[in-house]
């Protein structure tokens, strides 16, 4: 492949206003997850999980290589903005300060809220392009499907011993996944996919994972079935699993064009690999509000204030600055700013994704290679789960 995977991508601002803490409330007002509840199920642990992250980035950056990290995407489509500025960045970001790293394709919970998994090679192979874009170096980071490691799988039946069907039924973000589903009923694998994602988790033995917002309750759960398993089946003190801990972006939960979470799925998104006119269309579509003063102000006005910190991260400012700047010319003029930060931000991923698509045969040999490295690591854990659990037989 001639494409070097470590060639220059760029890097992530870090506006001063666009703290994890300024953003927090953006989750709150309108959002969808509101109407679900899963708002007051995720803020309440927003403050605590900021918390933990920025003490985390303080070990980071002493020890980076004390930590593994595992994680990823469901391959439902493009990824998106939300995607890069909650989650992606960050995994670029460990995987060059020399974190190991994983990072799974979750195929198989694609199945969660739709009855057929469309197009799902291809959609893989998109997920894969997208990585490569935006830096991830499989030299460094393991990139693999679940589906391909049949001993991750195993590890779902313990797991689902030790949770009980209330905790699974009252997760939040089931909740909020659930009402946005495609299927008129709830299906096992929709219920019990948040013990699935702790299998995802804990094959490798992961301590950190990046991730948003909408995540957080998952990763809870996570660490309760690590407690119990080590509670249960530990012997002489030494736990087989480490509790995982979220690490936050200052983004972690960017808006779509609709005003809820941007979601693939959901058609609110702005793809990374779109266009620079098909973005200008999508951030024109941008739901916005009545005021023509433009401020930030993620709690009152949710839609506003996450286009203004789009513009922000892009353009490496404070979003109440790039506020201030736009003033009163309105919601017209802050698209216009939006739309051309993305799209100079975006230009080299966008032409190197451009360039590893020429080269599908190698996209699939990261994934195999991945798959292969996966394979070894969930036999090795499987195999001391089941010492641990004395069915060796
Ligand atoms: P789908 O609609 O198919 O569920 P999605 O857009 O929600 O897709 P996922 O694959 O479910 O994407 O999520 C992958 C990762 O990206 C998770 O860590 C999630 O927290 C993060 N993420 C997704 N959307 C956002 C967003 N809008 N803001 C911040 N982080 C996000
Ligand atoms: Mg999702």
């Amino acid at each position: 492949m001639s494409i070097s995977a470590t060639s220059p991508v760029p890097t992530l601002p870090a506006p001063a206003g666009a703290s994890p803490g300024t953003y927090r409330e953006q989750g709150g007002g309108k959002s969808d997850e509101t109407s679900t509840g899963a708002t007051t199920g995720t803020t309440i642990g927003m403050s605590a999980a900021q918390r933990r992250s920025a003490e985390l980035e303080e070990l980071i950056r002493q020890d980076p290589g004390r930590f593994r990290v595992l994680t990823g995407d469901r391959p439902t489509g493009r990824l998106h903005l939300g995607h890069y500025f909650g989650t992606l960045h960050n995994r670029v970001r460990l995987q060059d300060l020399g974190v190991e790293t994983f990072l799974i394709i979750a195929d198989y919970q694609v199945l969660t809220d739709r009855d057929v998994a469309d197009r799902l090679d291809e959609r893989v192979e998109d997920l894969v392009l997208d990585y490569l874009a935006v830096g991830i170096d499989p030299a460094r980071t393991t990139i693999f499907a679940h589906s391909a490691v049949s001993a991750l799988n195993q590890l779902l039946l313990p797991f689902l011993s030790l949770v009980s069907v209330s905790e699974l039924s009252r997760n939040p973000t089931v909740k909020d996944e659930i009402a946005h589903s495609r299927q008129s009923a709830v299906s096992g694998l929709m219920f019990t996919y948040p013990a699935h994602q702790a299998a995802d988790i804990l094959f490798c033995k992961a301590d950190l994972v990046p991730v948003g917002q909408d995540q957080l309750p998952h990763l809870e759960l996570t660490r309760t079935i690590a407690r119990r398993f080590n509670d249960r089946y530990g012997t002489g003190g030494t736990p087989v699993f480490p509790e995982p801990d979220a690490l936050l972006s200052a983004a972690p939960l960017l808006l779509g064009t609709d005003g809820t979470k941007m979601s693939k799925s959901r058609g609110n998104a702005i793809p990374l690999a779109a266009g620079a006119d098909e973005t200008a269309l999508l951030v024109r579509s941008a739901k916005t509000d009545a005021h023509r003063h433009i401020a930030y102000d993620p709690e009152a006005r949710p839609e506003v204030s996450s286009l203004v910190l789009l513009a922000a991260l892009c353009l490496g400012r404070d979003p109440h600055e790039v506020a201030a700047d736009i003033g009163d010319k309105g919601a017209a003029a802050l698209k216009a700013t939006v739309t051309e930060a993305v799209n100079e931000y975006l230009a080299p991923i966008r032409e190197r994704r451009a360039r590893y698509a020429q080269d599908l045969g190698y996209v699939r040999q990261v994934l195999r290679d991945g798959n292969e490295i996966a394979n070894e690591v969930a036999e090795t854990t499987l195999g001391e789960v089941r010492a641990a659990m004395k069915t060796l037989y």
